[in-house]
């Protein structure tokens, strides 16, 4: 104990020092990673992806504490027979001493670039400016990776400090193609489900609150798109011919669109759920700042901004198939193809919110319209219960690490595999971190990690991995 000899160190001390005195070499290897252009889209070269995969493979056999580290590759669910998924990397550690075991998620694939010119430094070039360092994947999700390594590290550095034993069970998985739909995911996790296995399940591909307040993430609202031909006419006929008499395809669109959303602009559909439950504070200027509403234009919804994004459905037509308007000529169209992409609240599933979408649609159609839905796709939401001891001791070992309380936060946003996890290791509890921050802009140019964040993220999970082992 401390009082009986305040010289000695405390082990969280001990991780407190290794984690500072690693950082430095936790930076140089998320830069060396940031080099690699792992593009896990199709038209990028997979080459990349498979280096990047090495790379990873080599940063957690430099740890020392595995039992064995592969880099491994599954059958994408839903293709042709011997179309395997971008390489995975899986690395293990037996628990010893009756200790749990904790399987480590993040992704070592990026997105596409985008538009260089809109990045104020090269993309794959690691560059510090300030607080931040820059380039595709220095947040999303390379740091997540290299925050698992670096606090393996620091948790292996100060058991062997103490003279004591690393007695905790780790797995380690850092996918391949989470930017590109994470097609085979299933079928990894079925194939390696002895050696995932797990106690407590870490996702570090998440956000926090600001640079100075972690959260861990506890709902995700789920994902369900398709696209609606709306048919009334079997040819297109002259508008003034036979305008005001023959229904055209738009006016019925129209028409059924419109019965979505109240006058509020909340979703209006029966059979779709929301989620009950407190949230933050959270400023109407902020969003009106942050998603650029115009002058004049009012938020839709209704209910606490942050129950309207992490706890409502949503319904966002994102696409249109009509005559443009240089085809516009004086016609009724006989068809309109519309793409609706919705939110699903957390507590439902994403078939159920489908299948209630698709009872209005059909309930609501105008004039005998005949309606049609094609390419459906769907993600499941995701709640945690945090009633479990891990949440309440990641909570702990946030808030020692950061100095702040975190935030138990929604996203409004997706992660689909989330849910898959769940359904193939129900026992285990799932804690989703992150290394990004509101200024982030994962996905986009000038994506950057706030250095301050990444030190913080990765002590408060050596801390909570030296707190299981010693527990
Ligand atoms: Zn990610």
């Amino acid at each position: 104990m401390t009082d009986a000899d305040p010289s000695a160190t405390s082990p969280d001390q001990s991780i407190a020092e290794a984690v500072a005195g690693g950082l430095p070499a936790a930076v140089a290897d998320l830069g060396d990673l940031v080099r690699i252009p792992s593009v896990s889209w199709p038209a990028f070269d997979p080459a990349f992806v498979a280096q990047s995969a090495d790379a990873v493979a080599e940063l957690l056999r430099g740890t020392g504490v595995f039992d064995s580290v592969e880099v491994k590759r599954a059958q994408k669910a839903g293709f042709p027979e011997g179309e395997l998924g971008h390489p995975a990397v899986l690395a293990t550690r037996a628990a010893r001493g009756g200790k749990p075991t904790v399987l480590l998620y993040a992704h070592h694939d990026v997105q596409p670039p985008g538009d260089e010119a809109g990045w104020q430094t090269k993309p794959f070039e690691p560059t510090v400016v300030g607080d931040r360092l820059y380039g595709r994947g220095a947040a999303d999700d390379k740091a997540g990776v290299v925050s698992h390594v670096a606090a393996i590290r620091a948790l292996a550095e100060a058991v062997a400090g103490a003279g004591s034993e690393l007695e905790l069970g780790l797995a380690v998985f850092i996918e391949g193609e989470e930017e590109h739909g994470s097609h085979s995911f299933v079928n990894f996790l079925e194939d390696n489900r002895d050696a995932l296995a797990a106690d407590v399940i870490i996702v570090a591909d998440s956000d926090n609150w600001d640079t100075e307040t972690p959260n861990l993430t506890v709902a995700l609202r789920g994902a369900c798109a398709f696209n609606l031909t709306v048919s009334t006419l079997g040819h297109a006929s002259h508008s003034g011919m036979w305008g005001g008499a023959a229904p055209d395809a738009m006016l019925a669109t129209i028409k059924l669109l419109s019965t979505l959303w109240d006058e509020n602009g909340s979703v209006a559909v029966p059979g779709l759920a929301s989620h009950d439950a407190g949230t933050p504070d959270f400023d109407e200027a902020e969003l009106r700042a942050s998603a650029a509403l115009i002058d004049g234009v009012s938020p839709i919804g209704t209910g606490s901004v942050l129950s309207r994004l992490w706890f409502q459905p949503s319904i966002t037509v994102t696409g249109i198939d009509a005559p443009s308007i240089a085809n516009a000529s004086n016609t009724l169209s006989p068809q309109v193809t519309v793409r609706l992409s919705m939110r699903v609240a957390p507590g439902q599933t994403s078939d159920d919110a489908r299948d209630a979408l698709v009872a209005h649609l059909r309930a609501n159609a105008p004039f005998g319209a005949r309606l049609e839905f094609h390419d459906f796709e769907g993600g499941d939401p995701f709640l945690v219960d945090t009633r479990g001891w891990a949440v309440a001791a990641a909570k702990q070992a946030m808030a020692d690490a950061w100095g702040t309380a975190p935030v138990e936060a929604g996203i409004g946003g997706s992660i689909p595999f989330i849910a898959d996890l769940v359904r193939v290791f129900p026992e285990a509890q799932i804690l989703v971190t992150g290394v990004e921050d509101p200024d982030t802009r994962a996905h986009s140019p000038n994506e950057s990690l706030h250095l301050g964040v990444f030190k913080r993220a990765i002590l408060s999970e050596a801390l909570l991995l030296g707190r299981l082992n010693a527990g």
